[in-house]
């Protein structure tokens, strides 16, 4: 799969444009909506931003940019039970993260009075009533796909009235779900998004913005196109499931007084192996303590994204390679993750980090002495310069670059052998020290003075290098391991009888402790740097104190995912 896109990708290099940039183009060559281009991206404020969301932030916003146009965030707030300031406050933050500024922030609900005389006026043209039916009386008379549905007894009322009626359910006069209002339009539809659908709920419940001026509320279709209408916004750009809604959407338009009829254009959802992304999904993992919070870093939001170390950039290449197309398909979570590894090694500093120490003495260095050596900060990057590291007769070295009895292949440190410390010197181990469970506590090694860097004068070569941490400088530190969230590539199919957490992996989070060097001590919060030979680590934004670092894995060097999956 990941191979595939890359191959596509690449022999598309000069390839015309996508279809939503090709139906702009057209679009502003032809002089429609007087050559201007405005987007909006339009999340609805109940729960966080997920990694679906940047597929259509990056087109919402680069499509404005290409055009020479604005994009403005539009909050879709319109059902105040599910959504809160919390999550308005942070996916403003994360589409700032990902890179992008709004041209403005518009809210759904400050077009209320708006919406509640366009609604008086479908009334009036005889194109809106009030119905009594209940919900699942409405789902009754709705039909089916085969089917027609039949019109509701009260479809019939007279202007006044349905104006009355509608009047009264503003001020507040009935109970909820006791009345809506309905466009009325044709109960026989081959659509069943236009057999009279609603326009307007009751729900006597206090608005995070509109406070406790509204107890009705309007739904989502009577709500975006116009208030697309309202902003100017010329293309309108939403996910694959809305293509049924947009004769609605149309329909509403042509209705109303307004003088811009923008154009809805749909594409396919992104969606990855080994994730679920639905804010259902991610909400119940929240509130049943699943993880800890929106932010987890094993969490498939953009906050988790962000806690974790992950550059945004990686993700916006990543939907640049994948494009937008008119089929829903499943992405390969590696390929993220190879857009990852790709960023964070050109712009990551290299540290030495050792995850399972092992202690090592160096029995023919002189005792107390400790010297500094020289070491390169990004091989990568050669602006991000040097730095020193200290360097005693006691050290750690990570326990799985030891061997006492190794195969052929092995080249680390093993009984006789020896290695480079790297930027270091050479050492030979001696002696293996045991405790009386025959568990190795120490490595007593002897170590060659003329290497220092790493070299040998007399031009003899070692096979492995190695890297370590001096036992008195360096920094005892949390290291918090992740896996993936969910074991299965295909998390939403449960087992019989279960639900998606299922399929949630136990050993998603591993905290271990380890020895990392001292200059890590001056990161910032969210820093990322690589721990040489082991991964990504970044300093977490939220636990993390200044005499208690914590660090997250970002992402391994290697994807030994796939190495797994190959031997099972
Ligand atoms: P969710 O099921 O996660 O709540 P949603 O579509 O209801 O998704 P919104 O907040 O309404 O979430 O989405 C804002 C915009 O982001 C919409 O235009 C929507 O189509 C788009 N979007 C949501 N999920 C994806 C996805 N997986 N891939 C691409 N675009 C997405
Ligand atoms: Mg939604």
């Amino acid at each position: 799969m990941t191979e595939k896109i890359f191959e596509e990708r690449q022999s598309e290099e000069n390839a015309p444009l996508d279809f939503v940039r090709a139906q702009v183009a057209e679009d502003v060559r032809n002089g429609r909506f007087g050559g201007r281009v405005q987007t909006r991206f339009p999340p609805e404020p109940n729960g966080y931003l997920h990694l679906g969301h940047p597929k259509a932030i990056c087109l919402d916003f680069d499509v404005a940019q290409e055009f020479g146009g604005i994009c403005n965030l539009r909050f879709d707030d319109t059902n105040p039970i599910k959504e809160e300031q919390e999550f308005v406050d942070a996916q403003i933050e994360d589409i700032r993260w990902l890179g992008y500024e709004p041209h403005q922030i518009l809210y759904a609900s400050d077009y209320f009075d708006q919406l509640y005389a366009w609604a008086i006026d479908l009334i009036k043209a005889g194109k809106a009533y009030v119905d009594d039916l209940t919900p699942d009386e409405m789902r009754e008379y709705r039909g089916t796909l085969t089917e027609p549905g039949k019109e509701s007894p009260y479809r019939n009322r007279s202007i006044e009235e349905n104006l009355d009626l509608f009047e009264r359910m503003k001020n507040g006069e009935f109970p909820d779900g006791s009345k809506t209002l309905r466009a009325r339009i044709d109960m026989a539809s081959g659509n069943l998004n236009l057999r009279d659908p609603v326009m307007y709920r009751i729900r006597h419940a206090h608005h995070q913005r509109a406070g406790d001026k509204w107890c009705i509320y309007p739904m989502y279709d009577w709500a975006h196109g116009q208030s697309d209408a309202i902003e100017g916004v010329t293309h309108s750009f939403c996910t694959l499931e809305y293509e049924d809604h947009r004769p609605l959407y149309d329909w509403y338009l042509d209705q109303l007084d307004v003088d811009l009829h923008p154009q809805q254009i749909e594409f396919a959802k992104l969606n990855f192996t080994y994730t679920l992304l639905s804010k259902r999904y991610l909400r119940k993992l929240v509130e049943e303590g699943y993880v800890d919070g929106w932010d987890d870093p094993r969490m498939p939001t953009l906050a988790g994204l962000r806690r974790r170390g992950i550059p945004p950039k990686s993700i916006r290449d990543l939907c640049n390679r994948v494009g937008v197309s008119k089929t829903n398909s499943t992405v390969d979570i590696a390929l993220l993750e190879f857009y990852i590894r790709q960023e964070l090694n050109l712009t990551a500093n290299r540290v030495m980090g050792v995850l399972d120490p092992l202690k090592v003495v160096i029995t023919n260095y002189p005792a107390g002495k400790s010297e500094e050596v020289e070491a390169i900060n990004n091989p990568e990057d050669e602006s991000a310069g040097t730095r020193t590291l200290p360097f005693s007769g006691e050290l750690y070295i990570d326990r799985d670059d030891f061997m006492e009895n190794p195969p052929k292949k092995f080249f680390r440190l093993s009984p006789g052998n020896e290695v480079r410390l790297r930027w270091g010197y050479f050492i030979k181990c001696e002696e293996v020290v045991k405790n009386d469970d025959g568990e190795i506590v120490e490595l007593r090694c002897t170590y060659d003075p003329e290497t220092k860097g790493g070299y040998a004068p007399d031009g003899r070569k070692v096979k492995g290098t190695i890297h370590w941490v001096s036992a008195s400088h360096a920094l005892d530190v949390e290291v918090r391991l992740y896996d993936r969230l969910f074991q299965v590539e295909d998390p939403a199919s449960a087992p019989d009888g279960q639900d998606f957490t299922a399929n949630l992996n136990p050993d998603s989070l591993q905290v271990i402790r380890a020895k990392v060097e001292p200059s890590v001590a001056d990161l910032g919060a969210g820093e990322v740097v690589q721990f040489e030979r082991k991964g990504y680590f970044c300093l977490d934004s939220k636990d993390s104190q200044p005499d208690a670092l914590v660090f997250n894995q970002t992402i391994g060097l290697r994807d030994s995912w796939a190495k797994i999956q190959g031997k099972a």
